[in-house]
């Protein structure tokens, strides 16, 4: 495996992307940014990654983050893992990345995609222990660790995964896909278990029966799941970069001031924006003292 460090959000859009970028209301009115370098990624098309970025660059841009306020999320790129070997060195690479996050004092935490570790080629128990210990090091550090949703043919394994983590540790969250059909109730099953979620609209080419095929049907389900992670959800993520979901999700913090929820997106992307709701938080938190701080901790 190339030695190369990159660090992202694996995402397949018809668009350039520059990177991830998370935003995060919490008690202290900061926000979370998270890091990524992406480049040229078409639906379809082989997917590459800038490369050379070692992680003592992500490390520096995740500070450069925390002092504007934004907190990070840091990903070790990769994904469809099929040899034994390349998975376990994913997983050590995610080790030192979160043990380096913590040690330099990073407020951030990493995503992970599970078919880094062989999800869909190895046995599902050698990947879930991965997590699991990846998981349990975040907690260590009073962190969190995302799963980022990739291609429909691993969403129900990814989810089976999840739930078994969730099961001993809280401090997990899974991403959920607006324009796939079956969300809404995969939706429902992880609030009734407590789930922690990262709502986006989708990134993979799927099967035009599973998906809704429309830009406006995918935003309309996006507000859709959105609203009831608002009424049923803590500590979930609103990941986007689309207005109306964003400024619907403020209108229902308002109307829900101790939901605690962050703004993600990705780096490069609407980064006035990002500022502006990481001020909008700081009042939040004057505002609605009670409210609990975002996922992110330290
Ligand atoms: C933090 C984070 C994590 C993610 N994790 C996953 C995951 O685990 N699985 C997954 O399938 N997908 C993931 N995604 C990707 C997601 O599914 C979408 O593909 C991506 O966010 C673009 O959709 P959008 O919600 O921004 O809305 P869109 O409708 O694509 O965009 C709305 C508007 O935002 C602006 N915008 C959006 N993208 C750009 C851009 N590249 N450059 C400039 N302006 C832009 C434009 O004004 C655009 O009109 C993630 C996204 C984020 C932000």
């Amino acid at each position: 495996m190339s030695s190369t460090f990159a660090f992202g959000i694996a995402i397949t859009s018809a668009r350039q992307v520059l990177g991830t970028a998370l935003i995060a209301p919490d008690k202290s009115g900061r926000l979370a940014l998270a890091l990524g370098i992406l480049q040229d990624l078409t639906y379809g098309a082989a997917k590459r990654w800038i490369a050379g970025k070692d992680m003592e660059t992500a490390l520096a841009k995740a500070k450069e983050a925390n002092a504007k306020g934004l907190g990070t999320i840091l990903n070790y790129l990769g994904e469809d893992v099929k040899d034994p070997r390349i998975a376990e060195s994913h997983f050590e690479e995610y080790v030192s990345l979160q043990r380096a996050i913590a040690e330099a004092g990073i407020d951030g935490c990493v995503s992970v995609k599970l078919t880094q570790f062989g999800l869909g080629f190895l046995d599902d128990s050698v990947v879930f222990e991965k997590a699991r210990q990846l998981v349990e090091e975040a907690e260590g550090t009073g962190r969190m660790l995302w799963i980022d949703m990739e291609g429909s043919s691993v969403t129900e394994r990814t989810l089976q995964i999840y739930s078994k983590l969730l099961e001993r540790h809280k401090n997990v969250g899974v991403a959920l896909q607006a324009y796939l059909r079956r969300s809404e109730g995969d939706l429902k099953n992880l609030m009734d278990i407590g789930g922690k979620v990262r709502l986006v609209k989708g990134a993979y080419r799927e099967p035009s029966d599973l998906v809704f095929r429309s830009r406006r049907e995918v935003t309309e389900n996006y507000i859709k799941l959105m609203r009831t992670l608002f009424e049923r959800g803590q500590g979930f993520a609103v990941a986007t970069h689309d207005s109306r979901p964003i400024e619907e999700a403020e209108r229902l913090h308002l109307s829900s001031p101790n939901t605690r929820f962050e703004f993600e997106m990705l780096r490069g992307i609407r980064d006035e924006l990002k500022l502006k709701l990481a001020r909008q938080a700081t009042g939040w938190s004057t505002t609605c003292p009670t409210a609990k701080s975002g996922i992110h901790t330290r």
